[in-house]
């Protein structure tokens, strides 16, 4: 029986994909729900006055109504298409690494309203500035928030404060010359990475791009990876028990 209770949220559409002949399913983290899969109707058929709003990047106040199996999406509103984003192939590459990283970490049922406000906030910096930063920031903030944020002020190791030489994932950050594990890394990258994690992204967010912004990105990407398969491996684990 279907439960028929209409509710209201906030929500950024993550991805979207056909069901049947007229239908599409929409893929979104939510404010108040974590993420929701929920089905619009005849969005593919007419031209439909809320199929254009459901596209992945936008931010939406939607209502949903409860179905059996999936919720059924009944109105969405615009509240920041981000028009910039879409029109720009670079900027909707990045955006997708971020929407991408969001739909595997977000679970439907688990309410996670700083993930949803932290996408929000990136979305918009993306679509504001020309920073080669955003999306690595968005990563290493992420990571932090699922409680893997890294060393990176002193030598993960041995604890000595520099000069930190390299950067090793496994091992959770910097390393000094004498611990040095994994990949080598610039002073400026470890200023920007400090920067980052510590409080000042709007330094590092003004930063243009260079060679340790470049450094930057690749670990946090590799990190994000890293830590997305782990976590896949221990839900394997978990489910086989
Ligand atoms: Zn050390």
């Amino acid at each position: 029986m279907a439960k028929g209770a209409i509710y209201r949220d906030e929500a950024v559409v993550l991805r979207t994909y056909k069901l049947g002949e007229a239908d599409r399913i929409i893929v979104m983290v939510t404010k108040g729900r974590g993420k929701v899969r929920a089905v619009a109707k005849g969005v593919r058929k007419t031209r439909s006055k809320f199929g254009s709003r459901l596209e992945p990047t936008s931010h939406i106040a939607v209502q949903l109504y409860e179905g059996r199996e999936l919720d059924i999406v009944t109105q969405a509103e615009t509240i920041d298409q981000h028009r910039a984003i879409r029109d720009d192939l670079d900027l909707i590459t990045r955006a997708s690494a971020m929407l991408e990283a969001v739909d595997q970490l977000a679970q439907e049922g688990e309410v996670n309203p700083r993930l949803f406000q932290m996408l929000v906030g990136a979305l918009r910096t993306l679509d504001g500035t020309e920073s080669p930063l955003v999306v690595p920031s968005f990563f290493w903030k992420v990571l932090s928030l699922e409680g893997y944020r890294p060393e990176v002020d002193v030598c993960v190791q041995c604890g000595d404060d520099g000069p930190l030489v390299a950067f090793d994932i496994e091992s959770g950050g910097t390393l000094c010359r004498t611990c040095r594990r994994g990949t080598a890394v610039s002073a400026e990258a470890v200023v920007l990475l400090q920067q980052i994690l510590g409080g000042r992204l709007n330094e590092a967010l003004a930063e243009p791009v260079s060679p340790a912004t470049h450094e930057v990105d690749h670990l946090a990407t590799r990190a994000v990876e890293y830590h997305l398969e782990r976590r896949l491996r221990s839900v394997t684990v978990l489910d086989s028990h």
